[in-house]
């Protein structure tokens, strides 16, 4: 397994159309010339920047697989949630997180997703697992955003108060430049008031956002309207668990009116996610364009694949350009860094994209991390070779639990 972490050099790059592109040896685009720059001509390749998914679960990087689906048919949104990922998550251990990760990662890098925004949850393996995932985006070479997802619904108050607790350590100790820590609560409707004034203090301590799905399903809404809130975008914000900057996913149960009640926040659609879970489309996200990411919720970083689905959902044109760009502004934020294009002073990451639509080279704050289709900072093979092994213990491991409930 290489673990060789990439270096950053100067560039100088030549797409379609005549463009050309400079990076400096720290990893930023430079306005001209640059001494010494490795020249690399990307023939009828576009040049462009790279893509961000902005919501994803590195945790079922293993679910393609070859998952078993669970023996009672899931019904409906809840059902899918406790018998398919809610199972994955609770038999997830260190090997399998992290040959799932790497493969997921891997996999983004090489269609051109430079940057991921994960949301984490492993049960039986909180403490440290931000560190596991981390260490694959600085093996790989990606940029990526990381959290645990607090949730009280396996250990109650002490269960939520670990997974903080984890987003606490993570946020302190890291020290990677391509990646960041965030606090993470799961969902309004797995966490009580308790654990939400707590999530939002700790975000305030450590001045970052949280990441929450929200109003995913009509569950987390009748869950919050039966503690008395309108809904659970009311009861966190109530609570302060959504500061400036936060990230609200889904978001599809929500009137517009509401969504632009907070102004301040992100949003991340996940067109495929929520067809394959039949929760329904988030029209009320227009209260809030221009702040509204693409996420793949768990399905494999491609966001073409995405921007197809959203093709389909909906009639504008310019939505899917729309929310990339939303995507590439938001981790400027995180990173407090212009990762917003292409211009002069931009953090370098980078793709020179085939006419196929296929990621031909890809860099990440200069740093070379797939040339002519292959992956440069892992071996694809042993990476796919691990991720088999561990998907067949795991999915054994699966078939015990679902067999003890
Ligand atoms: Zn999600």
């Amino acid at each position: 397994m290489s673990t060789a972490h990439p270096r950053a050099s100067a560039w100088h790059l030549r797409g379609a159309g005549g463009a050309e592109l400079w990076i400096d040896a720290d990893g930023y685009l430079a306005d001209g010339p640059v001494a010494g720059a490795v020249a690399v001509d990307c023939g009828g390749a576009t040049l462009e920047p790279g893509r961000v998914c902005a919501h994803t679960h590195l945790y079922s990087g293993l679910a393609s697989f070859g998952m078993p689906p669970p023996v009672k048919r899931p019904e409906h949104f809840i059902e899918i949630l406790e018998r398919i990922w809610w199972r994955l998550d609770r038999v997830l251990d260190a090997p399998a997180l992290v040959a799932g990760a790497r493969w997921a990662v891997a996999e983004a890098l090489l269609a051109g997703t430079t940057t991921l925004i994960d949301h984490h949850e492993s049960p039986n393996l909180i403490a440290g697992s931000l560190d596991l995932l981390a260490e694959v985006f600085d093996e790989l070479g990606a940029r990526g955003a990381l959290c645990y997802g607090a949730t009280e619904r396996n250990g109650g108050l002490a269960e939520g108060r670990a997974g903080l607790a984890e987003c606490a350590r993570f946020v302190r100790a890291n020290r990677r430049p391509r990646v960041r820590g965030l606090v993470g609560l799961h969902a309004a409707f797995t966490v009580s008031d308790t654990l939400i004034e707590e999530a939002a203090a700790l975000a305030s301590e450590l001045a970052v956002p949280v990441h929450v799905h929200v109003a995913e399903g009509v569950a987390d809404v009748q869950h919050a309207r039966a503690l008395g809130y309108r809904g659970p975008l009311e009861r966190l914000r109530t609570l302060g668990a959504l500061p400036p900057g936060s990230l609200a996913i889904h978001g599809v149960h929500l009137t517009p009116q509401q969504v632009a009640s907070a102004p301040h926040i992100w949003w991340v659609q996940n067109p495929r996610s929520n067809q394959g879970n039949g929760v329904g489309y988030p029209h009320g996200l227009v209260g809030a364009e221009g702040r509204v990411a693409l996420g793949t919720d768990g399905y494999p970083a491609q966001m073409d694949a995405e921007l197809a689905e959203l093709r389909e959902l909906d009639d504008d044109p310019a939505v899917g350009p729309r929310r990339l760009a939303a995507g590439r502004a938001l981790i400027s934020e995180l990173f407090d860094e212009d990762i917003s294009g292409l211009t002069p002073g931009a953090v370098a990451d980078v793709v020179a994209r085939d006419p196929d639509g296929r990621a031909r080279h890809v860099w990440v704050a200069g740093a070379q991390v797939v040339r002519d289709g292959a992956l440069l900072t892992g071996d694809l093979g042993a990476l796919r070779a691990d991720a088999e092994a561990q998907a067949i213990r795991l999915w054994d491991r699966m078939a015990v639990m679902e067999e003890m409930e």
